[in-house]
């Protein structure tokens, strides 16, 4: 089964429409689809609507920034109410940071000597209550600061760099309460991509499934076949159900594009299974 549990669109810090990505991931052979935004609902009936219209069955997603041991988590939620009230509160709130924070790094980099960059970031957004570190990177490409957003990282956006702010998400046991009880499944994105030592990382999970999470993303664009072997491993450890997402955001910009992922490893659970009653179905 082709599934493809992870991507972004313009509502985060996608560069694509919700109809394009659904296109481009029917065109790529993928069989069942999840639009992930950062904490936001805002595209999911145009993602769903769009995979309806072509035959390609649909998942309920986004993807909740959570702070975890000092750092930030990222827990994808699939196949929840798109109404429920608790769920759409909490992304209102973690989204609600986003503004300030967006500002700070603005002024953060000028004085890095770069001026503009809030402006600059806040014009590369599609959806201005959803500003990312994605979009301040795209702007210093486009100002030539920077050859690709990846470099933009290394300088100037990760923890230590002149444009870094840190910042408060949401708690871990939050966002999977959102997720579980709106009816869906909570799932761990990308965990390699963690700075989190051993013990920390055992904790995540420890603590993960003590909320009710349920899911780990083994195959991810940010994964080497050698991270996907590791996680495979955590998901056998502690019973997890096992989840597969490109993390696609862009064309120019991504390294695996949508439905671009080998298959799961054998003798693991695919999330996919338990979330079978909640999949729209095209008629
Ligand atoms: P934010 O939620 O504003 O902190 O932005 C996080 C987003 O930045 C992630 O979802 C990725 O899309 C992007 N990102 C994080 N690290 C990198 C990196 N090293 N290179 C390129 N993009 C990154
Ligand atoms: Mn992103
Ligand atoms: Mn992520
Ligand atoms: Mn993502």
């Amino acid at each position: 089964m082709n599934a493809d549990l992870h991507c972004h669109s313009v509502l985060s810090d996608g560069t694509l429409e919700p109809e394009a990505l659904a296109a481009r991931a029917k065109a790529n052979g993928v069989e069942l689809w999840s639009l992930t935004d950062h904490d936001e609902l805002a595209g999911q009936r145009r993602a769903r609507d769009a995979a309806a219209a072509l035959g390609l069955p649909y998942l309920t997603g986004t993807e909740i920034s959570v702070s975890f041991a000092g750092t930030t988590v990222h827990v994808v939620g699939l196949g929840f109410d798109l109404d429920d009230p608790q769920l759409v509160a909490g992304l209102a709130a973690t989204r609600g940071g986003r503004g300030p924070r967006a500002r700070e790094m603005g002024e953060a980099l000028a004085r890095a000597g770069i001026p503009g960059a809030y402006e600059g970031a806040l014009k590369h957004a599609g959806n201005p209550e959803l500003v990312s570190r994605t979009h301040f990177g795209r702007f210093l490409v486009e100002r030539g600061v920077c050859a690709d957003t990846q470099e933009v990282f290394r300088r100037f956006l990760v923890e230590g760099k002149p444009g870094f702010v840190p910042h408060r998400w949401a708690r871990l046991g939050d966002a999977v309460r959102w997720i579980v009880d709106a009816g869906g499944i909570a799932v761990i994105a990308h965990p390699a991509r963690y700075r989190l030592t051993p013990t920390e990382d055992y904790a995540l999970f420890v603590e993960f499934k003590a909320h009710g999470g349920r899911g780990v993303e083994v195959l991810t664009g940010a994964h080497s076949a050698a991270d996907a072997a590791r996680y495979a491993e955590t998901a056998r450890e502690f019973g997890l159900l096992a989840s597969r997402g490109s993390d696609f955001h862009s064309p120019g910009e991504s390294r695996i594009d949508l439905g671009g992922l080998p298959p799961l490893p054998a003798g693991l659970e695919p999330v996919w299974e338990t979330l079978a009653p909640r999949i729209h179905a095209p008629a």
